[in-house]
């Protein structure tokens, strides 16, 4: 049995997930050949690190051990996790850190608005570690942070995904009414794997969350994501695509599930990437404006480009 400890954030080093210290080792098969990415080693890898560092921000992309890293950070896209970097929900599938956070950084508004800055984004993507201590749920953090990011770079675009803010009154809407451009909640998993996946949600509060974006502002454009190789039927994926056209989102990715550690759930089954281009066919007759579906699809991966395609695919639409 291995215990995994934090080498990312912690001093001194500390078990990275408490809760799972005890769980016994979970075993994934090999990963094929279509599971390869670029080394994180270039030039623009190292400059996106610096300014990450000098402005004290928490990135997803190093939390979670992305594996698109090498390519995103090479062009200068980093995902910030705001917040903090500990999470209060405990996931099977995620390696964000897990405990009791600390208090709220008021200026990492500003710091992040500067990175953005700095890195010359076009497009921002802005996620968090959830905060169920927070009487708003952090609702209004990101408020501030989109402020922020709005004032300092008005050309930019901004994206966010968001936690689920489950029981916290009113939340949602102070995340709303700071108009992000894209909102981005992801579903994780079918709903009959919330339980082992994702308990600390619920697969109909996360539904409705993304159609109460759209019945509150229907400019804003709604996204939403799972991973596969969970333990999934297809069956449950193409419910899934129904229930999220259902709550009218707009932007569906699919990605392969990938165990951090084997304390993580195990990976049941490595998706071929033709079965992606499957699902991504099926989705598209759903109508939604857009689908990213492959083995390596993260929702912030090329998520510049694809809201320049979603945006243009909203403007070809008849009526
Ligand atoms: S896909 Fe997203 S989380 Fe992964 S490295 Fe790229 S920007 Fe970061």
């Amino acid at each position: 049995m291995v215990v995994v400890v934090d080498t990312v954030s912690a001093t001194p080093l500390r078990p990275r997930h408490p809760e799972k210290v005890n769980r016994p080792d979970a075993f994934s098969p090999p990963k094929p050949d279509w599971i390869r990415v670029r080394a994180p080693n270039s030039r623009g890898y190292a400059d996106t690190r610096k300014i990450v560092r000098e402005n004290g921000l928490v990135t997803v992309c190093e939390e979670a051990g992305c594996p698109n890293i090498g390519e995103c950070w090479d062009k200068k896209h980093a995902t910030f996790m705001i917040m903090g970097d500990t999470c209060t929900r405990a996931c099977a599938f995620c390696n964000v850190k897990t405990g009791m956070p600390g208090a709220l950084d008021a200026l990492e508004p500003e710091h992040v608005a500067e990175a953005t800055f700095k890195l010359g984004l076009a497009h921002i993507v802005i996620t968090s570690v959830d905060r169920d201590d927070l009487a708003d749920g952090g609702a209004a953090h990101f408020a501030q942070t989109i402020g922020a990011i709005r004032a300092r770079c008005p050309a930019t675009t901004i994206e966010i995904l968001t936690p689920d803010f489950l029981r916290k009154e009113g939340a949602l809407e102070v995340v709303v009414a700071a108009k992000p451009d894209v909102f981005n909640h992801n579903l994780e998993t079918v709903p009959s794997h919330y339980l082992t996946v994702r308990p600390g949600a619920r697969y109909f509060h996360s539904i409705r969350l993304l159609q109460r974006v759209k019945e509150i502002d229907p400019t804003i454009f709604t996204k939403s994501g799972i991973m596969v190789g969970l333990g999934e039927e297809r069956h449950e994926v193409l419910q899934v695509m129904d229930d999220l056209r259902s709550a009218d989102v707009d932007f569906l990715t699919i990605g392969q599930y990938l165990q951090p550690t084997r304390k993580h759930h195990a990976v049941m089954r490595y998706v071929p990437p033709d079965e992606f281009g499957g699902y991504e066919k099926v989705a598209y007759t759903k109508g939604f404006l857009m689908v990213s579906a492959s083995p390596l699809t993260r929702s912030s991966h090329h998520a510049g480009d694809d809201f320049a395609r979603l945006r243009a695919a909203r403007a070809a639409k008849p009526g």
